[in-house]
């Protein structure tokens, strides 16, 4: 198994000295810990500057991730964020695709896609989001949405930019609900999306790409669902905004790998 990776994705919460005692204390949870562990935090754009400013500290067991940036390069585009400007600010990793940004922001595939370029031509790592609505599992139609996602967001990309990438499965059903995934439901779309990749880029691609599971994942349900053999970490939303809970979604991943 491969160690894990565990995003904190905090959306639109936190006051300025909220998200700075949020990320000390999480520092500070972490800092004697020798972890395997790949932690990354995804504050608000406006925090952004308290995080680089530790992520660059060389004991630092976190790095910096963005929520969103523009699909545009530059230019007269009121209120966004480049990915110029991500990657300026010491910023190496910005997830895209979410499906809250697929649902009250209109992105779509092409979108996504846009933005991934944008990323990787300047050396942010994309974390990409898919995953089906409840609706849509309900019709077994889960598998297709989620190919359709990756294969016109993702598949256009060389080998040597894919391999930049990380995905995110995040069952629509599942974000923010409560109502987290199964660890079979989990494995079952893991081990398809691989699948995926292994078709497009080969067995070696496919193993190397991390998948993260995200949907309520939590302190309690985090070791079983990182224990499935295809699921290498997790996006974290609710649970990453106390320090303690966060700290033991981390935790869970040390567990694993330590028994695996
Ligand atoms: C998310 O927003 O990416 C997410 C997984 O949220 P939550 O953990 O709150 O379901």
């Amino acid at each position: 198994m491969k160690p894990k990776l565990v995003v904190g994705n905090w959306k639109m919460n936190k006051s300025f000295d909220d998200a700075q005692d949020l990320i000390i204390d999480i520092q500070d949870a972490l800092k004697d810990k020798k972890l395997q562990t790949e932690v990354i935090l995804c504050p608000p754009f406006v925090y952004m500057e308290l995080l680089t400013d530790i992520a660059e500290e060389e004991d630092s067991q976190f790095y910096a991730g963005a929520q969103n940036c523009s699909e545009h390069e530059s230019g007269a585009y009121t209120g966004e964020i480049s990915a110029e400007m991500l990657a300026s600010m010491g910023v190496e990793f910005c997830i895209v695709g979410h499906s809250e940004r697929r649902k009250y922001f209109g992105e779509d595939n092409h979108t996504i896609a846009q933005k991934i370029n944008l990323l990787l031509k300047n050396d942010v790592v994309p974390i990409v989001c898919c995953g089906e609505q409840l609706e849509e599992r309900k019709n077994g139609q889960h598998t297709e949405v989620v190919k359709k996602q990756i294969e016109e967001s993702l598949f256009h990309l060389k080998p040597s930019e894919f391999e930049r990438v990380i995905i995110a499965y995040e069952p629509v059903w599942a974000i923010g609900t409560g109502e987290t995934a199964t660890p079979a439901q989990t494995q079952e779309m893991h081990a398809f999306i691989r699948s995926l990749i292994e078709k497009k880029y080969g067995t070696e691609m496919a193993y190397n790409t991390y998948i993260l599971y995200g949907g309520s994942c939590n302190a309690k349900n985090a070791v079983d669902l990182f224990m499935q053999q295809d699921v290498d970490g997790g996006l974290i939303g609710g649970a990453s905004l106390k320090a303690a809970d966060f700290v033991s979604i981390i935790e869970a991943g040390e567990t694993v790998i330590k028994d695996n």
